[in-house]
């Protein structure tokens, strides 16, 4: 999912927050919402789609209108409903409160069941809801205090931005999972999962929220307070393989940077030598430059990407995704032709996507065709926050290498390793990192119970 939020005495922050959430778009496609308020009115808008779907009539409004929070969506099937959209809202002895999360809390149905026994309702079936009915509950006099008290019990991956009808509030677990920065517009605040929101509503980067840090924000300005210290921190990693927009930055780290070396480390590590240098596009581009540059083969443009299909995952059967891998992608013919070809990739998931570009490759001409990963394989279930229902059909848990490569029909295959991962990110600590889904190394607790309604 994605997060963003905007306290502005100045600025429209529907319609800022409504051009956040359009490049956060990529963090979540299922269903976006904006909560506004003008200090005593709160109103939420929320629907199934994209951001330009979802809005196309109009973006929300208020006279006075001075805070708005803003979510996309992501998860699994199943939970794909309009009851889950969010920012989530509710009324309570305090006032009002609106909450978007980004992340997956691996101790929510615990919490939640202990409340329900309680006789608390909840409305919908997702993990965030744990965070509204804590706070509401709480005894605390402030709402800052509310908020901390909720959050230490809170065990998983989370970054929040919430709003009250005075302030606007992020916090980032103490973990660090997802990221959360702070931007500046002249005297507007702006909270955002990723910065590349920041550059396009024209707020200037800050700094990132820190894991274990809540920044409230008010007319007096933003206030820092730090609830909770981990033992270790865990970025999650792959944020800068896939899930973040390479013209990110994420606790000091490039995206596109960290992809370029993974380009020229796999080229390194796996030696491979072939005519042209080619990517899957987007996720794989910048890994196939960074390839290329280091091995000295050309990069070419051997497969064109429809620019207007998206959501190759949320298609419920596997019929239906294996043609959408054809209305995504097709190869260029006059690129591939005769040619030997490296093809560079982020990750494989199942293997469905691999397999099918390779035989489009090979049909189109291609005499060898040789995938580089720029990840290691994922071998391991996510829970904190990376789409588990693709994760459930992991090739790379039954498969080695070699028996992926023979699935997708590959001549050669090569996964970055771990080594070379870390290597990559020069600008951050590859010791504060997750990299669970490739080693199995866990750095929280794992979910005692199924997690309810996962949201990414
Ligand atoms: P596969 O070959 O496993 O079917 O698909 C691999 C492709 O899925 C890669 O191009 C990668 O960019 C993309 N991918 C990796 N993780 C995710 C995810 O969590 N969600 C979606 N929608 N795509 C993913
Ligand atoms: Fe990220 Fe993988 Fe860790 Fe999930 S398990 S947080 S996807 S590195
Ligand atoms: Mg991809």
């Amino acid at each position: 999912c994605g997060v963003f939020g905007i306290y502005s005495r100045t600025e429209d922050v529907a319609l800022n927050t409504y051009w956040g959430l359009y490049a956060l778009q990529h963090r979540g496609q299922e269903s976006a919402g904006i909560a506004i308020t003008d200090g005593s009115w709160m109103d939420v808008t929320r629907g199934m789609g994209l951001v330009n779907e979802v809005f196309r009539h109009q973006v929300p409004h208020m006279d006075n209108q001075y805070i708005a929070i803003g979510h996309v969506r992501y998860s699994t099937t199943g939970s794909s409903l309009l009851a889950n959209t969010q920012p989530l809202m509710v009324n309570y002895s305090g006032g009002k409160i609106s909450l978007a999360h980004n992340g997956n809390l691996t101790n929510a149905a615990e919490i939640r069941r202990e409340l329900e026994e309680q006789g608390t309702v909840f409305q919908t079936s997702i993990d965030s809801e744990v965070f509204v009915n804590l706070i509401a509950r709480s005894r605390k006099e402030s709402v800052e205090e509310k908020i901390m008290e909720s959050l230490v019990k809170i065990k998983g991956a989370y970054c929040l931005t919430i709003m009250t009808e005075e302030k606007l509030i992020g916090a980032r677990d103490p973990q660090g999972f997802r990221p959360l920065c702070i931007g500046k517009m002249g005297d507007s605040w702006v909270l955002s999962s990723e910065s590349c929101a920041l550059d396009t509503v024209g707020a200037e980067f800050v700094r990132d929220v820190e894991p274990g840090e809540m920044v409230v924000i008010n007319d007096k300005g933003l206030k820092s307070y730090h609830f909770a210290t981990a033992d270790k921190k865990a970025a999650c990693v792959f944020e800068y393989i896939y899930f973040a927009r390479p013209d990110s930055v994420i606790d000091g780290q490039s995206v596109h940077d960290a992809r370029f070396e993974m380009g020229r480390i796999l080229a390194r590590e796996s030696g491979f030598k072939a005519d042209i240098v080619i990517s899957v596009p987007d996720s794989g581009t910048t890994a196939a430059t960074g390839f290329a540059y280091e091995s000295g083969i050309p990069f070419k443009e051997g497969l064109m990407k429809n620019r207007y299909i998206g959501r190759t995952f949320i298609q419920p059967s596997q019929q239906k995704r294996d043609t959408s891998v054809r209305l995504k992608l097709n190869a260029i013919k006059s690129v591939v032709n005769g040619k030997s070809v490296i093809m560079v990739d982020d990750s494989i998931v199942r293997g469905t996507t691999s397999g099918k570009i390779v035989r489009m490759l090979k049909a189109a001409g291609a005499t060898a065709v040789h995938m580089c990963v720029s990840s290691p394989p994922i071998g391991y279930p996510c829970y904190y926050g990376i789409d588990t229902s693709a994760r459930k059909e992991l090739i790379a848990a039954t498969k080695s290498v070699e028996e992926i490569r023979q699935y997708i029909g590959a001549d050669s295959l090569h996964f970055l390793s771990i080594e070379g991962l870390k290597e990559s990110l020069k600008a951050v600590s590859c010791e504060d990192m997750c990299y669970a889904c490739f080693n199995s190394a866990y750095p929280g607790e794992k979910p005692k119970e199924d997690t309810i309604g996962a949201d990414k």
